[in-house]
């Protein structure tokens, strides 16, 4: 659903497939210094794959795929659908949830084949008072420091498994970085990711300031923050979890190829989902406003 929207007015902000709302957008555009660049799905491919699969002693490594597979059927975040396809690509067929809840930013909880399950990241295990034990720490540790997510699996009270996730760099996003920077403007990588995976992928992409294991309404409060600190910022991002950030940056650019919520929530949408029409967005933006000053 893409709102009424028009095309940026010459013939390449159409071409390169730029939606804008109104051209109120124009003059934050030109002034913009910082842009925020949310991780998954907007630097990266999204599409994650699952990596490995390590149980805890006497968990076999099918049974863990199999609870934490059907679990993470139900949700639609990138890491759980790597984790369902990767279960069902091994396990076959995978059994119904009841009682799913998502928990924004730390996972998924629900009740398959009559055990409580949990998914996501350690945090979301520690605060129900699961701890890891140490094979399960050191898998998890090692996952982060290749710069995968690790996803703790964990059923009736306790933890039973590290799934490792990972996720491509879009093959144009160091190169929309470059370009970004040639227009004077600082990139700053915000994820809800954790801080290793966060670091690989910006020393990936040219990108030295992170903000990582942001939970989804504390990405506004970054915003804010910044605002506050006298930048003007822009927001690129695809997810639900980035919609109320959009809104509130100076500028909120939504990839096309992401959610309704987010293009709702953006000023400018990027049809195709390619990060460097965002530099080509705002080099346009300041060129437009030239025509019409
Ligand atoms: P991002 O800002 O990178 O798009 P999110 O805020 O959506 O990420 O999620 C932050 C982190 O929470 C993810 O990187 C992942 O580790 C964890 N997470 C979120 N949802 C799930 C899920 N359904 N299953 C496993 N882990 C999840
Ligand atoms: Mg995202």
């Amino acid at each position: 659903a893409t709102p009424t929207a028009l095309m940026v007015g010459t013939g390449r902000g159409a071409q390169l497939g730029i939606l804008i709302k109104g051209l109120e957008v124009l003059e934050s555009t030109r002034r913009v210094d910082t842009v925020l660049l949310d991780k998954t799905g907007t630097v990266t491919s999204g599409r994650m794959r699952l990596q490995e699969a390590v149980a805890a002693d006497g968990v076999a490594v099918a049974g863990l795929l199999r609870l934490a597979g059907a679990l993470e059927h139900a949700s639609e975040h990138p890491v759980a659908r790597a984790v369902a396809e990767g279960a069902r690509e091994r396990t076959g067929t995978l059994p119904g949830v009841t009682g799913f809840a998502n928990v924004p930013g730390l996972g998924v909880r629900g009740t398959v084949d009559g055990h409580r399950v949990l998914a996501g990241r350690a945090r979301l295990a520690e605060g129900a008072g699961i701890a890891l034990p140490a094979g399960l720490r050191a898998a998890l540790a090692a996952a982060e420091a290749a710069g995968r997510t690790a996803v703790v699996v964990a059923w009736d009270g306790e933890a039973r498994g590290v799934l490792a996730v990972a996720d491509a760099v879009k093959p144009t996003s160091a190169e929309a970085v470059r370009e970004l920077r040639a227009l004077g403007l600082t990139p700053v990588l915000l994820t809800g990711d954790n801080k290793a995976v966060a670091e690989a992928v910006a020393a990936e992409v040219g990108i030295d300031e992170v903000i990582a294991e942001v939970l989804p309404e504390d990405k506004v409060a970054v915003v804010a923050r910044l605002r506050a600190g006298g930048r003007t910022v822009a927001m690129v991002g695809d997810g639900v979890n980035d919609a109320a950030a959009l809104a509130a940056a100076d500028l909120g650019l939504a990839m096309g190829t992401g959610t309704d919520a987010a293009i709702e929530a953006g000023d400018l949408t990027l049809v195709r989902g390619d990060l460097r029409v965002a530099a080509e967005a705002i080099r346009l933006a300041r060129a437009t406003l030239a025509t019409i000053k």
